[in-house]
């Protein structure tokens, strides 16, 4: 475990970030606060971009908790297909729908508890929804966001709710809200996971990392 960056080396990083990617977005299709949910359940284990091609069809004849229970389990099932457990999954968007529609009057309830509550939905798609949806600086912490925060020295931590917590105390509050996005694409796309692009990395030489690659 990397040793915990200083306030300044930090700040300095997610300034890299945000000159490099002002407005960071999460890769996952929704159109509305519900769609958001569902597509955050089905992506456990399986690629944003898999999921998106499913839920284009799905969304389009049911973006509301009504629509999906009239859709049904074994409608979802057929749309989600090619997504990675998807019986499990399909019955639980049944099963979450279903909660919204008689515990909420159908909308998608925002603190941390309630979407915990939910079917298929943990503390990770709770973090991920809050944050995109409502913009409230939650910090899901993925395989990419464990590995960055802990090769960097942002946020060392040996469990995903100690990196979460070491990301609230370490990032300036300036960039919270983005900084869940700026490490996903860093984790994603620069320092991934077997061989990292050290070379090519925008916070090279901030990086404390014992092992870049040359
Ligand atoms: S220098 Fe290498 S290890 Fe450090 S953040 Fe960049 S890609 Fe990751």
């Amino acid at each position: 475990m990397a040793r915990q960056l200083d306030y300044h080396t930090i700040r300095a990083i997610f300034d890299r970030f945000q000159t490099a990617e002002p407005e960071p977005e999460g890769e996952l299709e929704h159109v509305n606060a519900f769609t958001l949910v569902v597509a955050v359940a089905l992506s456990a284990q399986a690629t944003d971009a898999g999921v998106n091609k499913a839920t284009r069809k799905l969304f389009a004849v049911a973006d509301t908790p009504e629509k999906m229970l009239a859709l049904g389990e074994e409608g979802v099932t057929e749309h989600i297909r090619t997504i990675g457990l998807f019986r499990n999954k399909a019955k639980n968007v049944i099963k979450l729908s279903r909660i919204l529609v008689e515990e909420y009057g159908g909308e998608v309830p925002n603190s941390r508890a309630a979407l915990e509550s939910l079917p298929g939905v943990g503390r990770k798609t709770a973090n991920v929804v809050l944050n995109m949806w409502w913009r409230f600086p939650a910090q899901a912490v993925d395989t990419h966001i464990f590995r960055v925060g802990n090769r960097t020295g942002i946020a060392p931590g040996r469990d995903v709710v100690a990196v979460e917590r070491a990301i609230e105390d370490n990032v300036p509050v300036d960039y919270l809200l983005h900084a869940h996005h700026w490490m996903i694409l860093h984790g994603r796309y620069t320092c991934v996971a077997r061989k990292p692009k050290c070379p090519a990395c925008l916070i090279r030489d901030l990086c404390p990392f014992e092992e870049k690659t040359p």
